[in-house]
């Protein structure tokens, strides 16, 4: 039977428990509205830990002035029966003024890697990010966390900060699930008419045919963006972002470079009116499959 849980103190009494019978705790945390990308990662932390904790919490802070915070889909009823399903033993779903007591003032802000990528449209989110999780860390204390690779700047980040702040904690990544068109799974993508999720397909497909290229040889930092951008917005996508960055530091290519070392291709787009990411490692991560375009 999976718990459902409101409060710090009821969740450190059940991490205590658990710690004293030698059981590992593996947490997942989301913002709810889960889908199979969320339960792969919940089945990720029942392989690698005894008991694992989904939270569904969404944050106020990592939404900017004119997002979706108030729309985004919430129905923890659902959540709670999937998250049980795929193996969780506790739901964690705070009020945001547990999360946020009244009066507070602090955040978390890791440096360089939230000024890339995301960090350059949506200025205050990773902060947000990153002060939920960090409050995450402290809830359930030591334990294996598992990310998804879909957000990769922002399991980046929460690595980094893990390590800065000598959490007591593991940080996973897990591989980006896709759905069967090819479309990376989100929450958001409830959001999509049908023209709109059509038109949202040449978001992986463009990620296909830069891999393709880059497999063939292309190293130009240039040509494989030019690439990205022209399927891009022949389709209709408003770009926020394509960029080609470093693995590791996720600074971002110059369109002279030419590429070296492990790179990522990151997209970020809106497709009537809803934001979408999508990224891989080039030559490493599965690539997406598309049908091409009708
Ligand atoms: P969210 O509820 O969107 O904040 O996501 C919660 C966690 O699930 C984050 O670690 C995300 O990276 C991860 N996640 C969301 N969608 C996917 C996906 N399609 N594949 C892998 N992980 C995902």
């Amino acid at each position: 039977m999976v718990q459902v849980m409101t409060q710090p103190e009821q969740v450190r009494h059940f991490t205590r428990e658990r710690a004293r019978s030698g059981e590992t705790v593996g947490v997942v945390p989301t913002m709810g509205a889960l889908h199979q990308g969320h339960l792969a990662l919940v089945r990720e932390a029942k392989r690698r830990a005894d008991a694992v904790v989904v939270t569904v919490f969404v944050n106020p802070t990592q939404f900017g002035p004119g997002e979706d915070f108030d729309k985004y889909p919430r129905n923890l009823e659902r959540d709670t029966e999937l998250a049980a399903e795929a193996g969780a033993a506790l739901v964690f779903a705070p009020e945001a003024d547990v999360m946020y007591p009244r009066g507070e003032q602090t955040r978390v802000q890791v440096g360089g890697l939230s000024s890339t990528l995301c960090g350059r449209c949506r200025p205050d989110h990773f902060e947000g990010v990153a002060t939920i999780v960090a409050k995450l860390f402290n809830v359930f204390g030591e334990g294996i966390y598992v990310f998804g690779r879909k957000d990769y700047q922002q399991l980046r980040i929460i690595e980094r900060m893990a390590e800065d702040l000598l959490f007591p904690v593991q940080v996973v990544g897990h591989p980006l699930v896709r759905d069967d068109d090819g479309l990376a799974l989100s929450s958001r993508n409830q959001y999509l008419s049908d023209d709109a999720r059509r038109r949202a397909l040449s978001i992986p497909r463009s990620l296909q045919a830069a891999n393709a290229a880059y497999l063939a040889g292309e190293r130009q930092v240039g040509r494989l963006r030019e690439m990205v951008r022209g399927a891009l917005t022949r389709s209709g996508v408003a770009i926020d972002y394509a960029a080609l960055a470093d693995v590791d530091s996720l600074r971002e290519h110059e369109d002279v470079e030419q590429l070296g070392g492990r790179t990522l291709l990151a997209i970020a787009g809106r497709v009537g009116g809803t934001r979408l990411i999508d990224n891989m490692v080039l030559g490493e991560d599965e690539p997406p499959i598309v049908e091409p375009q009708a």
